[in-house]
């Protein structure tokens, strides 16, 4: 189940936002009665959409509630009798339960970490017989998002365990896959009600959040930071077109040793790596193909019958689409023979340089640090040059920027001089973010044939829905890739 949480100024804005949340998509919705000055609750459930939870979350428990303790039990007494189908109460203020008419969630929160004996903690709230616990901690890692989701079932009441903060997007989504009652969301930001809530609106639309159980294949992006990611938008859109039980998720991973727990704890059929892990993930894996291994970078895990197997779709993005460049340009896509220059010398100018050459191409290599340059022209059988030299380059066919550069904070700087740029070729930027870089404008005014990074971004995820799922991406929503990738 889904519940937003209501932050309303009135009662009456209160009881509009029930009306809000039962449209947009909720099962249920929590009233903040602390956060309403003088809550006039037979007037917020008067004419409910849906079914309720209050409460008067006290100050000490993180809400603004700073009546006495006798006021809010009479308070949500009232709410009980004016129809709130639950009554949220603090596990710390309660060694047995009041009487209430409505059904009773036991909460316990912790703004700042995750306490070391919460599974202790979460049994004692057990005792008290409430109809459900709630418990919602501030993740401060990864392994904290993990410690957390392992308690979102047990044997007494049902549960739901929230991890607040940027770490706990995945179980605030895959909440179902760990048989937890529900999520709490906002509405936006700004109405969010703890840190880290997720959208109502990217909760149904998106994720279809409240379908998710057993047989959902999940996959899901690994980074730090994975905020930035594009990769729900599209991948997400794409299992919503094809009718699929299927969802594709954030998972901020900080540290590359808690990447098997994450993938076994939300059941991850299939991992898209990206910054900063591509390497360092190798060595979690139970294998890797030749040609991850050969360009030294995994950037698609599938697990196969538990096995973790890594590959690298990203050379075959890049090389996919500097050979639509060269159909465009030249009139056919071989780079067999082509003269490339190739800048920068990282992850991505690796798996390039793999491709450009696996397809034979001509490629002279440059980066800032004239070692790493050196080291990887050698080991693939390139030329490399300085960049301060690089003006010397005779006429390339194709040039390729596999560096930083173009993008925050380097956007107004580009390491192609203009001199080497004119008509004839293709200019190829793997920056994807600016979609418009110095590079690609002065490649295009120059007469260059142009291929912006979402092109490579969209291709190397199409191979990656390939490995993941075995069926093609279909071809109409590739355009629409591009354009959500843009
Ligand atoms: P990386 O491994 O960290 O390598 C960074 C590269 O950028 C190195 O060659 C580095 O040179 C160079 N660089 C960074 N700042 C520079 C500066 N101020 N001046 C000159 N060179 C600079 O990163 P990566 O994974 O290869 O990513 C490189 C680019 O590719 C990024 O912009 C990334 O967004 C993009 N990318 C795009 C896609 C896509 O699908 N379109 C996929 C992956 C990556 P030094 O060796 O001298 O430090």
């Amino acid at each position: 189940m889904i519940c937003v949480s209501i932050k309303a100024r009135t009662s009456e804005e209160a009881a509009g936002l029930l009306r809000r949340a039962k449209a947009e998509g909720a099962h249920v919705a929590e009233v903040r009665a602390d956060l309403i000055p003088r809550p006039d609750l037979s007037k917020i459930l008067a004419d409910k959409p849906l079914p309720v939870i209050v409460t008067a979350r006290p100050k000490w428990e993180g809400g603004d509630w700073s009546g006495d303790e006798t006021s809010r039990i009479l308070l949500l007494n009232e709410a009980g009798r004016g129809g709130a189908d639950y009554i949220d109460l603090e596990y710390k203020a309660y060694k047995e339960l009041p009487d209430i008419s409505s059904k009773v969630i036991v909460s316990y929160h912790d703004f700042g970490h995750v306490p070391a004996n919460l599974a202790a903690t979460a049994r004692k709230m057990e005792l008290l017989k409430p109809h459900a616990i709630k418990i919602a901690c501030r993740a401060n890692s990864t392994r904290d998002v993990l410690e957390l989701a392992k308690l979102s079932t047990g044997p007494g009441a049902l549960r739901s365990v929230i991890a607040m903060g940027e770490w706990g997007e995945p179980l605030r989504i895959l909440y179902g896959k760990r048989g937890g009652l529900m999520t709490y969301a906002c509405f936006d930001e700004e109405s969010a009600t703890a840190p880290g809530q997720v959208s109502l609106r990217d909760l149904v639309e998106l994720y279809a959040a409240d379908r998710i159980d057993d047989d959902t294949r999940v996959y899901g992006v690994v980074g730090n930071p994975v905020r930035q990611s594009r990769g729900p938008a599209l991948w997400n859109r794409a299992f919503r077109r094809l009718g699929w039980n299927s969802a594709y998720v954030r998972v901020p991973l900080d540290d590359p040793s808690s990447l098997r727990d994450a993938i076994q704890t939300f059941d991850l059929s299939g991992v898209s790596v990206t910054v900063p892990h591509k390497q360092a993930v190798i060595e979690r894996l139970d294998e890797v193909d030749a040609t991850a291994d050969r360009i030294g970078a995994v950037n698609t895990i599938v697990r196969r019958d538990g096995r973790l197997v890594g590959s690298n779709t990203d050379w075959l993005g890049a090389l996919q689409a500097i050979r639509e460049g060269c159909e465009r340009a030249f009139g056919s896509e071989s780079v067999a023979g082509k003269k490339c220059l190739l800048i920068g010398a990282g992850g991505t100018g690796r798996a390039i340089l793999y491709g450009l050459m696996s397809a034979g191409a001509e490629v002279v290599v440059t980066n800032r640090d004239w070692d790493r340059a050196s080291d990887l022209a050698q080991e693939f059988g390139a030329k490399p040059i300085p960049l301060e030299a690089v003006e010397q380059v005779v006429d390339p066919d194709i040039i390729v920027n596999a560096t930083r550069v173009g993008m925050a904070p380097h956007e107004a700087e580009s390491l192609v001089p203009r001199s080497l740029l004119g008509a004839g070729q293709v200019c190829f930027d793997a920056v994807y973010t600016p979609a418009e870089t110095r590079f690609l404008r002065e490649a295009a005014e120059a007469g260059a044939e142009i291929v912006p990074g979402r092109r490579m971004f969209v291709l190397q995820a199409a191979a990656q829905f390939k490995l993941f799922t075995g069926e093609d991406v279909p071809a109409e929503m590739l355009d629409e890739w591009e354009r959500l990738a843009g």
